[in-house]
């Protein structure tokens, strides 16, 4: 029971971050976001073989194919941002920011 508790709250944290991340990027899913430090346009880049838990979590939990994910980096090396766009299965569109 704690844990569940604890697991929703989670859940609910992450989309708060979530939406505050979509809300300052725009609209990812149409045109490429734009690094919030320097205000370049992010590149696109292929996936590594090995991704962060965050994102093979996300993947798993709705059946999504590893192919799904995109992975955006800014060109200065500020950092790079995983996004996989809302399926019809998926609850929610997921962003993951991490520091290079
Ligand atoms: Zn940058």
């Amino acid at each position: 029971m704690d844990y569940v508790g604890f697991f929703l709250g989670s859940v609910a944290f992450l989309g708060l971050i979530t939406d505050k991340i979509v809300n300052r990027i725009g609209k990812p899913a149409r045109k490429f976001p734009s690094c919030l430090t320097c205000g370049s346009n992010m590149i696109t880049v292929g996936l590594p073989k090995f991704m962060p838990g965050e994102v093979v979590n996300h993947l798993d939990k709705y059946g999504l194919p590893t192919n799904t994910a995109s992975r955006f980096i800014c060109p200065r090396g500020h950092y790079q941002l995983w996004f996989v766009p809302r399926f019809g299965n998926t609850e929610r569109s997921f962003f993951l920011r991490e520091q290079l």
